[in-house]
């Protein structure tokens, strides 16, 4: 069976997890701490709070960045549904603009659009998401929250190591957050960690990370427990080491696909715009003129894994409906209706890979 993701845990995680084990301190302490050095080390962002999963550090990081009832967020409808959870946790709207149908991205053309007609003070923040491994244009992003002065938020949870000119996702936005499932490019079981540029917005977020303590009974804000562990974190450590090899070999096995499906014409691979590290957390291709189910049907009887991420634009939940504003979503909705993700994670090789296209590129053979 060739699965859709296969965490890479070896026995130097193991080692380090025992370790911790028997030092007793097995909930929050030194580890996570030098957990969020060397990690806001890697990306290259300032300050760091380790969190209990990628959708508490999003949450930490909107309360530390003050987003707030009333405030509006603008983000993208094709994401998972944390990302603009998020925004709705701190009682703040999310603004759906659409997306580009090449990268899947928020398309920054409909964005500054809106902007430039807007001319809401209540509008507070972007939510980019670096969706499937590939990052946003962000010194274009920047530059229009520059513009219009207002902070950003970088989803980094499918994006550890992605870059844009040699410069790291999640190094460019006010905050940065990221997830450490499982399934993401690197695992610490479950985690999550909030990257900030200013001391006083880390502080904030550690703040609400920690039950809204000044001092051990002391609180004076509504606080949470979304503490990461030193379990975790230990994990993390050995993980963020094997991240760039791991990186490759997702990178290498999207090469492969690349080339062996350039001439199916029912498979669209993703584009990489120039300049641009993917680091393909999904490798996903549009499928056209044949039914996806049937793609599904025919790779799970080869006994490989496949998967539709994300079937339904954001703006399609029923519970968002009275609670967020959509400014478009054509291509959102069309583009969950045609996506299909491959499997690509680091413990499948070229062999694999190979075994994966010859399935796919049989389709219309037998017709
Ligand atoms: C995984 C993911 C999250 C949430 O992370 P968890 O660790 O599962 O809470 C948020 N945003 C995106 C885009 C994700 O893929």
């Amino acid at each position: 069976m060739i699965n859709m993701a296969q965490p890479q845990i070896g026995q130097e995680e193991i080692d380090a997890v025992v370790a911790v084990m028997k030092s007793g301190m097995i909930a929050s302490g030194t580890i996570v701490t030098d957990f969020e050095s060397a990690f806001s080390d890697y990306i290259g962002a300032p300050f760091a709070v380790a969190s209990s999963n990628g959708t508490t550090a999003l949450h930490a990081a909107l309360l530390g960045l003050g987003i707030s009832e009333g405030d509006k967020v603008l983000t993208t409808p094709f994401t998972f549904i944390a990302s603009s959870n998020s925004i709705l946790f701190n009682r703040a709207t999310p603004v759906f603009i659409d997306i580009d149908k090449d990268t899947f991205l928020l398309d920054l053309d409909r964005l500054e659009e809106y902007l430039e007609n807007a001319n809401d003070s209540s509008i507070k923040a972007i939510l980019v998401v670096h969706l499937f491994g590939l990052a946003c244009d962000m010194p274009r992003l920047m530059k229009i929250a520059e513009k219009y002065n207002l902070q950003v938020i970088e989803d980094c949870a499918q994006s550890h190591g992605a870059e844009i000119n040699g410069v790291k996702a999640g190094s460019f936005g006010d905050a940065a957050c990221f997830s450490f499932y499982p399934t993401k490019n690197m695992t610490t079981s479950e985690g999550g960690i909030s990257l900030f540029k200013d001391q006083a917005k880390a502080d904030l977020a550690r703040k609400y990370v920690n039950h809204g303590r000044v001092d051990q009974y002391k609180h004076d804000v509504l606080g949470y427990n979304y503490r990461m562990t030193n379990i975790c974190a230990a994990i993390g450590l050995e993980q963020l080491k094997k991240l760039p090899v791991m990186n490759a070999q997702r990178i290498s096995n999207a090469q492969v696909y690349n080339e062996l499906l350039a001439a199916n014409a029912y498979i669209k691979t993703p584009v990489l715009p120039s300049t641009f590290k993917h680091v393909y957390h999904q490798y996903t291709v549009v499928v056209e003129d044949i039914a996806r189910d049937e793609v599904q049907l025919l790779l799970k009887e080869n006994n490989i894994g496949s998967a539709v991420v994300y079937p339904y634009s954001m703006t399609e939940q029923e519970f968002y409906q009275d609670k967020s504003i959509n400014v478009g979503d054509e291509i959102s909705r069309e583009i969950s209706r045609k996506v299909l993700s491959l499997p690509v994670h680091p413990g499948l090789n070229q062999s694999d890979i190979e075994a994966v296209c010859r399935v796919l590129n049989s389709i219309g053979l037998s017709k």
